[in-house]
């Protein structure tokens, strides 16, 4: 048995309004090519940069959330290497002294959380190179854990609590199709408890998804190759989409060829002479955390954890969801049979579209329409339909309901003819009751919820028949 071995290299492009440099505009949205540039971010001999302190801070608010070691000292190296979208021939990055050490998240020990700058985009078409540097020094974190997680769905897991986290703090969008956020895994496989295999960087992973389906398919090939007799080779692989499969880029080039050295053009931080850097500003700045927001739905809900990460998963469910909460009052009973419509009836509607789109739902009406099935004036049945016609056009759940016909009959009247025509029709089933059938019973108040098309209520349903029964 080979057991598998894995660490995570996350980068992720912080939503400040300016470069990690310059003050050229951040902006992942901006589709003309060359727009947002300056000398600094085009390496313009004699230029000089200039600290960020937002993306320094963001950091720094993302360290002090994962419970890591916040720096005193830091200071910026110079990554050398030489590419065409890396217009200095190097990269201002964080070498020796990372703003962040130590610390977890989702059960996985972080290594560093460092600050550098992100490189120029290549674009090849037509036979022709293209470079925009509109991306070219865009703060960009980078993240790195231990190895220390050992299957595909933690690591799947891992990376999806940091864009959720990145999402929370404000501190970036992280949104993987876009490039925000860029997942790099190290695999490698070992049969000797304690000793750790060749590893395989793979890259280029577009997806959650992909994350664990590149991981799966890495452990599968190393295994395979060692369990053959082979060797595996330290090389960086890339993920191919379609094929679904792991292929060969190029050879691990060693960390020394980067010959780092601190940059000369930047000044070198001693944190704690910044008081906006202070633990307890830093620590006052943190909103609600998603590991804090799931504890309170399983404390003040009464949730199953697995609830609870469900309504917790995005920040829009979870907006949502503390909405509907404030005009629920609170109620614990309400509150869980709202979760409740949340997990399934709206997530079941949800599938079937095939997108989830809470923009058209109102936190208000959806409270509203969760009083009326606690006051029984919906049914379960009328609820769901009244849900699906909500999530559709919007609008107001009483109103939706009364328009089709769906609120539950109180009315002894209206039930009373539904009841007369159910014993006409079923002389049968009526005998076997008479004659002390009980199921006979249960079998006449399904047909008279039948006949009331769902609107009907249960029991009342079933005392009208008793009274009329004898
Ligand atoms: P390198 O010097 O090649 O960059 P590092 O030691 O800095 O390697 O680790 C880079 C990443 O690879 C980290 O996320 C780390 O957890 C992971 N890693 C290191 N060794 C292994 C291994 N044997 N198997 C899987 N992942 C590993
Ligand atoms: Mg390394």
């Amino acid at each position: 048995m080979y057991r598998p071995t894995i660490g995570l290299e996350i980068h992720a492009e912080l939503k400040t309004k300016t470069k990690m440099f310059c003050d050229s505009a951040n902006d992942s949205d901006e589709s003309r090519p060359n727009v947002n540039i300056c000398p600094v971010c085009l390496a313009h001999p004699g230029t000089l940069p200039v600290i960020n302190r937002e993306a320094v801070r963001q950091v720094l608010r993302l360290g002090t959330a994962v419970g890591g070691r916040l720096a005193d000292f830091t200071e910026f190296d110079r990554k050398s290497y030489f590419y065409p979208d890396i217009p200095k021939g190097y990269q201002i990055s964080q070498y020796e002294h990372p703003l962040v050490e130590g610390g977890e998240l989702a059960g996985v020990a972080l290594t560093r959380v460092h600050l550098e700058e992100d490189t120029a985009r290549s674009i090849h078409a037509g036979g022709k190179s293209l470079v925009d540097f509109n991306r070219a020094g865009i703060p960009l974190m980078e993240l790195v854990t231990e190895p220390v997680i050992h299957d595909a769905e933690t690591a799947g897991r891992f990376a999806r609590e940091l864009q959720l986290l990145l999402r929370t703090l404000g501190a970036g969008d992280a949104n993987l199709e876009k490039g925000e956020m860029r997942i790099e895994a190290n695999v490698s496989v070992s049969k000797e408890e304690g000793k750790f295999g060749t590893k395989v960087e793979v890259k280029n992973i577009n997806s959650f998804r992909s994350v664990e389906r590149a991981i799966a398919y890495e452990i599968k090939r190393q295994t395979k190759l060692l369990e053959e007799g082979g060797t595996v080779s330290q090389e960086t692989r890339g993920w191919n989409e379609a094929k679904q499969e792991t292929f060969h880029q190029r050879f691990k080039e060693g960390s020394a060829d980067y010959r780092y050295f601190p940059e000369p053009d930047l000044p070198k931080l001693i944190l704690s002479e910044l008081p906006e850097f202070s633990h307890e500003m830093l620590r006052a700045s943190l909103p609600e955390l998603p590991w804090e927001r799931r504890a309170r739905y399983v404390r003040d809900c009464a949730l199953k954890e697995s609830d609870a990460a469900y309504l917790g998963a995005s920040l829009e469910r979870a907006t949502f969801f503390d909405a509907v909460a404030t005009a629920l009052g609170g109620d614990v009973q309400l509150l869980a049979l709202a979760a409740n419509y949340v997990i399934s009836d709206l997530a079941g509607i949800y599938a079937k579209i095939g997108n989830e789109n809470l923009a058209p739902l109102d936190a208000g009406a959806f409270a509203k329409l969760i009083r009326l099935v606690a006051t029984l004036k919906l049914s379960s049945r009328g609820a769901k339909d009244t849900l699906a016609l909500m999530v559709e056009r919007g609008g107001d759940p009483e109103d939706i309901a009364k328009e089709h016909g769906l609120l539950q009959v109180h009315d002894a009247e209206a039930l009373g003819s539904v009841v007369d025509a159910v014993i006409a029709e079923e002389a049968k089933a009526v005998g076997e009751y008479k004659g002390g059938k009980q199921a006979s019973l249960q079998y006449l108040v399904g047909k008279a919820m039948k006949e009331s098309k769902g609107a009907g209520n249960p029991q009342e349903l079933q005392k009208l028949l008793i009274e009329r029964l004898g």
